[in-house]
Protein backbone atom coordinates (compact mmCIF):
# COMPACT_ATOMS: atom_id res chain seq x y z
CA UNK A 1 0.00 0.00 0.00
CA UNK A 2 0.98 3.52 -1.03
CA UNK A 3 1.33 4.57 2.80
CA UNK A 4 4.96 5.46 3.11
CA UNK A 5 6.68 8.73 1.23
CA UNK A 6 9.83 6.31 1.24
CA UNK A 7 13.42 8.08 -0.21
CA UNK A 8 14.74 6.66 -3.34
CA UNK A 9 17.07 4.36 -2.18
CA UNK A 10 17.38 0.62 -0.59
CA UNK A 11 20.40 -0.71 1.62
CA UNK A 12 21.16 -4.27 1.77
CA UNK A 13 24.05 -4.16 4.46
CA UNK A 14 25.13 -2.85 7.28
CA UNK A 15 27.86 -2.26 10.32
CA UNK A 16 27.81 -0.27 13.01
CA UNK A 17 27.04 3.28 11.92
CA UNK A 18 26.98 2.63 8.12
CA UNK A 19 24.67 1.06 5.69
CA UNK A 20 25.21 0.33 1.97
CA UNK A 21 22.50 0.84 -0.89
CA UNK A 22 22.29 -1.58 -3.35
CA UNK A 23 24.99 -0.10 -5.60
CA UNK A 24 27.42 0.00 -2.78
CA UNK A 25 27.24 3.58 -2.04
CA UNK A 26 27.96 3.39 1.53
CA UNK A 27 25.80 5.71 4.24
CA UNK A 28 26.37 7.34 7.57
CA UNK A 29 23.33 6.61 9.37
CA UNK A 30 22.52 8.99 11.85
CA UNK A 31 18.79 8.32 12.40
CA UNK A 32 19.57 3.92 13.18
CA UNK A 33 15.94 3.25 12.22
CA UNK A 34 14.30 5.79 14.47
CA UNK A 35 16.09 5.11 17.43
CA UNK A 36 15.82 1.56 17.11
CA UNK A 37 19.52 0.72 16.18
CA UNK A 38 20.62 1.88 19.69
CA UNK A 39 23.41 -0.79 18.96
CA UNK A 40 23.93 -0.07 15.17
CA UNK A 41 24.01 -2.31 12.76
CA UNK A 42 24.24 -5.97 12.83
CA UNK A 43 26.25 -5.88 16.17
CA UNK A 44 28.09 -8.88 16.55
CA UNK A 45 26.05 -10.18 19.79
CA UNK A 46 22.92 -9.28 18.46
CA UNK A 47 23.28 -11.25 15.49
CA UNK A 48 24.81 -13.93 18.03
CA UNK A 49 21.76 -13.99 20.14
CA UNK A 50 19.47 -13.65 16.67
CA UNK A 51 21.51 -17.07 15.26
CA UNK A 52 21.42 -19.17 18.06
CA UNK A 53 18.15 -18.41 19.65
CA UNK A 54 16.21 -18.82 15.87
CA UNK A 55 18.48 -22.74 16.19
CA UNK A 56 17.06 -23.49 19.33
CA UNK A 57 13.70 -22.10 19.42
CA UNK A 58 11.52 -19.03 18.10
CA UNK A 59 8.47 -19.22 19.21
CA UNK A 60 5.63 -21.64 21.09
CA UNK A 61 3.05 -19.44 22.93
CA UNK A 62 2.12 -17.22 26.20
CA UNK A 63 -0.01 -20.51 27.31
CA UNK A 64 3.11 -21.79 28.15
CA UNK A 65 6.02 -20.86 30.33
CA UNK A 66 8.67 -18.90 28.09
CA UNK A 67 12.28 -18.54 30.48
CA UNK A 68 13.93 -15.80 28.32
CA UNK A 69 10.56 -13.74 28.77
CA UNK A 70 10.70 -14.52 32.16
CA UNK A 71 14.64 -13.39 32.34
CA UNK A 72 13.94 -10.19 29.98
CA UNK A 73 10.93 -8.89 32.40
CA UNK A 74 13.08 -9.81 35.74
CA UNK A 75 15.90 -7.71 33.98
CA UNK A 76 13.65 -4.78 32.75
CA UNK A 77 12.07 -4.42 36.37
CA UNK A 78 15.14 -4.38 38.22
CA UNK A 79 16.53 -1.30 35.79
CA UNK A 80 13.52 0.46 35.83
CA UNK A 81 12.11 -0.22 39.40
CA UNK A 82 9.11 -1.55 38.27
CA UNK A 83 7.17 -4.96 39.12
CA UNK A 84 5.90 -6.64 36.26
CA UNK A 85 5.79 -6.42 32.57
CA UNK A 86 3.58 -7.20 29.42
CA UNK A 87 5.12 -7.94 26.22
CA UNK A 88 3.85 -6.49 22.82
CA UNK A 89 5.32 -6.73 18.91
CA UNK A 90 5.56 -2.57 18.86
CA UNK A 91 5.26 0.81 20.74
CA UNK A 92 1.67 1.22 19.72
CA UNK A 93 0.95 -2.00 21.27
CA UNK A 94 2.70 -1.20 24.08
CA UNK A 95 0.68 2.08 24.77
CA UNK A 96 -2.11 -0.08 24.00
CA UNK A 97 -1.97 -2.50 27.33
CA UNK A 98 -1.03 1.14 29.18
CA UNK A 99 -4.30 2.64 28.12
CA UNK A 100 -6.06 -0.50 29.04
CA UNK A 101 -3.85 -0.55 32.63
CA UNK A 102 -5.23 3.19 33.04
CA UNK A 103 -9.20 2.42 32.22
CA UNK A 104 -9.23 -0.80 34.51
CA UNK A 105 -7.57 2.01 37.53
CA UNK A 106 -10.27 3.88 37.07
CA UNK A 107 -12.86 0.89 36.97
CA UNK A 108 -12.19 -0.42 39.49
CA UNK A 109 -12.57 2.69 41.87
CA UNK A 110 -16.14 2.89 40.01
CA UNK A 111 -15.04 5.77 37.27
CA UNK A 112 -17.19 4.50 34.13
CA UNK A 113 -15.63 7.11 31.76
CA UNK A 114 -12.48 6.78 32.77
CA UNK A 115 -10.16 9.52 31.11
CA UNK A 116 -6.22 9.83 30.19
CA UNK A 117 -4.49 13.51 30.13
CA UNK A 118 -2.69 13.69 26.69
CA UNK A 119 0.01 16.13 25.55
CA UNK A 120 -0.44 18.42 22.42
CA UNK A 121 2.42 17.62 20.40
CA UNK A 122 2.56 14.02 21.25
CA UNK A 123 3.12 10.76 19.59
CA UNK A 124 2.03 7.25 20.47
CA UNK A 125 1.55 5.46 17.52
CA UNK A 126 -0.82 4.44 15.04
CA UNK A 127 -3.77 2.24 16.24
CA UNK A 128 -6.99 3.99 16.79
CA UNK A 129 -6.50 4.37 20.34
CA UNK A 130 -2.73 5.33 20.37
CA UNK A 131 -3.51 7.66 17.43
CA UNK A 132 -6.67 8.92 19.22
CA UNK A 133 -4.27 9.45 22.20
CA UNK A 134 -1.31 11.61 20.01
CA UNK A 135 -1.38 15.11 19.42
CA UNK A 136 -0.89 15.73 15.98
CA UNK A 137 -4.14 16.45 14.06
CA UNK A 138 -2.24 15.19 11.14
CA UNK A 139 -2.11 11.64 11.84
CA UNK A 140 -5.67 11.51 12.60
CA UNK A 141 -7.72 13.26 10.02
CA UNK A 142 -9.40 10.88 8.33
CA UNK A 143 -9.77 7.98 10.82
CA UNK A 144 -12.62 9.74 12.90
CA UNK A 145 -14.07 8.73 15.12
CA UNK A 146 -11.23 8.58 17.39
CA UNK A 147 -11.59 6.65 20.24
CA UNK A 148 -12.80 8.80 23.54
CA UNK A 149 -11.31 9.30 26.65
CA UNK A 150 -8.61 11.38 26.30
CA UNK A 151 -8.11 15.03 27.24
CA UNK A 152 -5.34 17.01 25.59
CA UNK A 153 -3.17 20.09 27.40
CA UNK A 154 -0.43 22.13 26.46
CA UNK A 155 3.00 19.72 26.86
CA UNK A 156 5.50 20.82 30.18
CA UNK A 157 2.54 23.30 31.40
CA UNK A 158 1.73 21.58 34.92
CA UNK A 159 -1.01 24.52 35.62
CA UNK A 160 -2.57 23.55 32.62
CA UNK A 161 -2.72 19.65 34.19
CA UNK A 162 -4.31 21.16 37.99
CA UNK A 163 -6.62 22.75 35.97
CA UNK A 164 -8.18 20.43 34.32
CA UNK A 165 -8.13 18.28 37.30
CA UNK A 166 -10.78 20.84 39.20
CA UNK A 167 -13.22 20.28 36.77
CA UNK A 168 -12.84 16.29 35.56
CA UNK A 169 -13.64 13.42 38.42
CA UNK A 170 -13.09 10.94 35.43
CA UNK A 171 -9.10 11.31 35.27
CA UNK A 172 -7.46 8.00 35.89
CA UNK A 173 -4.06 9.15 34.08
CA UNK A 174 -1.61 10.88 32.49
CA UNK A 175 0.42 9.74 29.63
CA UNK A 176 3.26 11.79 28.33
CA UNK A 177 6.56 10.96 26.97
CA UNK A 178 9.60 12.52 28.81
CA UNK A 179 11.06 14.33 25.78
CA UNK A 180 8.72 14.61 22.70
CA UNK A 181 10.69 12.60 19.99
CA UNK A 182 8.51 13.07 17.16
CA UNK A 183 7.04 16.26 18.06
CA UNK A 184 10.77 18.04 17.10
CA UNK A 185 13.02 16.82 20.33
CA UNK A 186 10.85 19.18 23.10
CA UNK A 187 12.67 19.00 26.64
CA UNK A 188 10.56 19.88 29.10
CA UNK A 189 11.76 22.05 32.12
CA UNK A 190 13.42 19.57 34.89
CA UNK A 191 10.27 20.60 37.67
CA UNK A 192 7.78 18.85 34.71
CA UNK A 193 8.07 15.12 35.15
CA UNK A 194 8.29 15.29 38.97
CA UNK A 195 5.62 17.80 39.20
CA UNK A 196 3.39 15.65 37.05
CA UNK A 197 3.90 12.77 39.62
CA UNK A 198 3.28 14.85 42.23
CA UNK A 199 0.01 15.97 40.80
CA UNK A 200 -0.65 12.10 40.03
CA UNK A 201 -0.14 11.18 43.89
CA UNK A 202 -2.56 13.87 44.76
CA UNK A 203 -5.32 12.69 42.83
CA UNK A 204 -4.59 9.22 42.85
CA UNK A 205 -3.80 9.14 38.99
CA UNK A 206 -1.29 6.68 37.53
CA UNK A 207 1.39 8.55 35.81
CA UNK A 208 2.61 6.28 32.88
CA UNK A 209 5.78 7.47 30.25
CA UNK A 210 6.29 6.39 26.84
CA UNK A 211 9.59 6.00 27.06
CA UNK A 212 9.46 4.36 23.72
CA UNK A 213 11.69 6.94 22.09
CA UNK A 214 13.74 8.21 25.26
CA UNK A 215 14.54 4.43 26.98
CA UNK A 216 17.19 1.98 26.66
CA UNK A 217 20.39 4.41 26.98
CA UNK A 218 19.32 6.65 24.32
CA UNK A 219 19.66 9.96 26.55
CA UNK A 220 21.95 8.94 28.54
CA UNK A 221 20.14 6.68 31.25
CA UNK A 222 18.27 3.73 31.10
CA UNK A 223 15.04 5.40 31.04
CA UNK A 224 15.19 8.93 30.61
CA UNK A 225 13.11 10.05 33.97
CA UNK A 226 16.09 8.16 35.88
CA UNK A 227 17.58 11.92 35.17
CA UNK A 228 15.44 13.26 38.11
CA UNK A 229 17.18 11.14 40.77
CA UNK A 230 13.83 8.95 42.16
CA UNK A 231 11.19 11.69 41.95
CA UNK A 232 9.61 11.20 38.35
CA UNK A 233 9.31 7.44 38.69
CA UNK A 234 6.22 6.25 36.89
CA UNK A 235 3.35 3.80 37.77
CA UNK A 236 3.06 2.25 33.95
CA UNK A 237 6.18 2.73 31.18
CA UNK A 238 6.39 1.63 27.68
CA UNK A 239 9.24 0.43 25.81
CA UNK A 240 9.97 -0.53 21.94
CA UNK A 241 11.89 0.44 19.42
CA UNK A 242 15.61 0.00 20.78
CA UNK A 243 14.97 -2.94 23.50
CA UNK A 244 14.98 -4.99 20.26
CA UNK A 245 17.50 -3.53 17.70
CA UNK A 246 15.61 -4.35 15.08
CA UNK A 247 13.79 -7.05 16.11
CA UNK A 248 9.66 -6.40 16.82
CA UNK A 249 9.16 -6.23 20.54
CA UNK A 250 7.48 -3.69 22.85
CA UNK A 251 7.23 -3.80 27.11
CA UNK A 252 4.53 -2.25 28.95
CA UNK A 253 5.86 -2.09 32.52
CA UNK A 254 4.00 -1.18 35.68
CA UNK A 255 4.51 -0.99 39.32
CA UNK A 256 2.66 -1.11 42.54
CA UNK A 257 -1.04 -1.27 42.33
CA UNK A 258 -1.05 -0.71 38.07
CA UNK A 259 1.18 -3.86 37.98
CA UNK A 260 -1.66 -6.24 39.97
CA UNK A 261 -4.87 -5.25 37.11
CA UNK A 262 -4.43 -7.59 34.50
CA UNK A 263 -5.35 -10.57 35.10
CA UNK A 264 -5.72 -13.94 32.83
CA UNK A 265 -8.21 -12.99 30.21
CA UNK A 266 -7.81 -9.34 30.12
CA UNK A 267 -4.95 -8.82 27.75
CA UNK A 268 -2.95 -11.04 25.18
CA UNK A 269 -0.55 -11.07 22.23
CA UNK A 270 -0.09 -14.07 20.09
CA UNK A 271 3.57 -13.58 19.68
CA UNK A 272 4.51 -11.21 22.37
CA UNK A 273 7.52 -12.24 24.29
CA UNK A 274 8.32 -15.04 22.53
CA UNK A 275 11.59 -16.63 22.87
CA UNK A 276 14.07 -15.44 19.93
CA UNK A 277 12.58 -11.54 20.42
CA UNK A 278 13.23 -11.67 24.34
CA UNK A 279 16.75 -13.41 23.86
CA UNK A 280 17.52 -10.26 21.72
CA UNK A 281 16.10 -8.22 24.32
CA UNK A 282 18.73 -9.77 26.96
CA UNK A 283 21.69 -9.27 24.49
CA UNK A 284 20.79 -5.93 23.87
CA UNK A 285 20.57 -5.44 27.42
CA UNK A 286 24.05 -7.28 28.47
CA UNK A 287 25.87 -5.03 25.73
CA UNK A 288 24.83 -1.66 26.20
CA UNK A 289 25.58 -2.83 30.09
CA UNK A 290 29.35 -4.48 28.72
CA UNK A 291 29.99 -1.13 26.37
CA UNK A 292 28.84 1.05 29.10
CA UNK A 293 26.62 2.68 26.54
CA UNK A 294 25.01 4.72 28.98
CA UNK A 295 27.75 6.97 29.88
CA UNK A 296 29.04 7.32 26.15
CA UNK A 297 25.73 8.26 25.34
CA UNK A 298 25.80 11.16 28.11
CA UNK A 299 29.31 12.46 26.89
CA UNK A 300 29.22 12.21 24.03
CA UNK A 301 25.80 13.12 22.84
CA UNK A 302 27.59 16.33 24.91
CA UNK A 303 30.57 16.53 22.72
CA UNK A 304 28.14 16.32 19.24
CA UNK A 305 25.56 19.45 21.20
CA UNK A 306 29.83 21.41 21.71
CA UNK A 307 30.72 20.44 18.37
CA UNK A 308 27.38 21.55 16.54
CA UNK A 309 27.36 24.59 18.47
CA UNK A 310 30.55 25.58 17.43
CA UNK A 311 30.07 25.22 14.14
CA UNK A 312 26.67 26.49 13.62
CA UNK A 313 26.55 29.57 16.21
CA UNK A 314 26.83 32.20 13.47
CA UNK A 315 24.99 30.56 11.06
CA UNK A 316 21.86 32.56 10.72
CA UNK A 317 18.93 30.30 9.98
CA UNK A 318 20.21 28.18 13.07
CA UNK A 319 17.49 28.55 15.94
CA UNK A 320 18.53 26.53 18.52
CA UNK A 321 20.85 23.17 19.10
CA UNK A 322 19.44 20.88 21.82
CA UNK A 323 19.41 17.24 23.18
CA UNK A 324 19.97 14.57 25.81
CA UNK A 325 22.64 11.63 25.73
CA UNK A 326 22.55 10.93 21.81
CA UNK A 327 18.91 11.88 21.10
CA UNK A 328 19.90 15.52 19.22
CA UNK A 329 18.20 18.65 17.47
CA UNK A 330 18.98 21.21 15.38
CA UNK A 331 16.03 23.39 14.79
CA UNK A 332 16.08 25.83 11.96
CA UNK A 333 13.67 28.92 11.43
CA UNK A 334 12.20 27.96 8.48
CA UNK A 335 10.77 24.05 7.40
CA UNK A 336 13.62 22.34 6.06
CA UNK A 337 11.85 18.72 4.42
CA UNK A 338 14.48 18.89 1.86
CA UNK A 339 17.60 18.46 3.82
CA UNK A 340 16.63 14.82 3.75
CA UNK A 341 17.36 14.20 0.14
CA UNK A 342 20.27 16.74 0.21
CA UNK A 343 21.82 14.78 2.69
CA UNK A 344 20.81 11.23 1.65
CA UNK A 345 22.73 12.63 -2.03
CA UNK A 346 25.66 13.33 0.40
CA UNK A 347 25.49 10.16 2.16
CA UNK A 348 24.35 11.00 5.44
CA UNK A 349 20.96 10.12 7.06
CA UNK A 350 19.10 12.15 9.02
CA UNK A 351 15.25 13.44 9.65
CA UNK A 352 13.38 16.51 9.55
CA UNK A 353 10.26 16.20 12.11
CA UNK A 354 8.18 18.81 13.26
CA UNK A 355 8.99 20.82 10.02
CA UNK A 356 11.76 22.65 11.11
CA UNK A 357 13.85 19.90 13.46
CA UNK A 358 16.14 17.98 12.45
CA UNK A 359 16.08 14.90 14.55
CA UNK A 360 19.92 12.78 14.80
CA UNK A 361 19.23 9.18 16.87
CA UNK A 362 22.40 8.00 16.07
CA UNK A 363 23.66 4.22 17.37
CA UNK A 364 25.01 4.83 20.70
CA UNK A 365 28.23 2.66 19.18
CA UNK A 366 29.28 5.78 17.16
CA UNK A 367 32.64 6.63 17.34
CA UNK A 368 34.76 10.18 17.90
CA UNK A 369 35.97 9.50 14.71
CA UNK A 370 32.39 8.96 12.90
CA UNK A 371 30.72 11.57 15.29
CA UNK A 372 33.33 13.93 13.83
CA UNK A 373 32.31 13.11 10.19
CA UNK A 374 28.65 13.95 10.94
CA UNK A 375 29.05 17.20 12.42
CA UNK A 376 31.28 18.21 9.19
CA UNK A 377 28.96 16.89 6.84
CA UNK A 378 25.81 17.82 8.44
CA UNK A 379 27.18 21.33 9.13
CA UNK A 380 28.02 22.24 5.57
CA UNK A 381 24.59 21.35 4.68
CA UNK A 382 22.55 23.13 7.23
CA UNK A 383 25.42 26.48 6.33
CA UNK A 384 24.64 26.05 2.46
CA UNK A 385 20.90 25.29 3.02
CA UNK A 386 20.49 28.16 5.42
CA UNK A 387 22.58 30.61 3.30
CA UNK A 388 20.44 29.24 -0.23
CA UNK A 389 16.89 29.93 1.47
CA UNK A 390 18.60 33.69 2.55
CA UNK A 391 19.43 34.32 -0.51
CA UNK A 392 15.97 33.39 -2.14
CA UNK A 393 13.90 35.45 0.24
C1 LIG B 1 7.84 5.23 17.68
C2 LIG B 1 6.99 5.65 18.82
C3 LIG B 1 5.77 5.02 19.10
C4 LIG B 1 5.17 3.97 18.20
O1 LIG B 1 5.92 2.81 18.09
P1 LIG B 1 5.58 1.76 16.92
O2 LIG B 1 6.54 0.64 17.19
O3 LIG B 1 5.81 2.45 15.62
O4 LIG B 1 4.17 1.36 17.08
C5 LIG B 1 5.08 5.43 20.22
N1 LIG B 1 5.55 6.39 21.03
C6 LIG B 1 6.71 7.00 20.79
C7 LIG B 1 7.19 8.07 21.73
C8 LIG B 1 7.47 6.68 19.67
O5 LIG B 1 8.61 7.32 19.41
Amino acid sequence: MNNYARLPVTFEKGEGVWLWDTQGKRYLDALGGIAVCGLGHAHPAVTAAICEQAAQLVHTSNIYGIAHQQALAEKLATLAGMDSVFFSNSGAEANEAAIKIARLHGHTQGIEQPTIVVMEGSFHGRTLATLSATGNRKIQAGFEPLVSGFLRVPYDDLDAIAAVAKNNQNIVAVLVEPIQGEGGIQIPNDGYLPGVRALCDEHNWLMMLDEIQTGMARTGQWFAHQHFAGKAIPDVMTLAKALGNGVPIGACLARGDAAQLFQPGNHASTYGGNPLVCRVGLSVIDTLEKEQLCQRATTFGQQLITDFTAQLADVDGVNNIRGKGMMLAIELDRPCPELVSLALQDGLLINVTAGNVIRLLPALVMSDEEGAQLVEKLCKLVTTFCANRLSNK
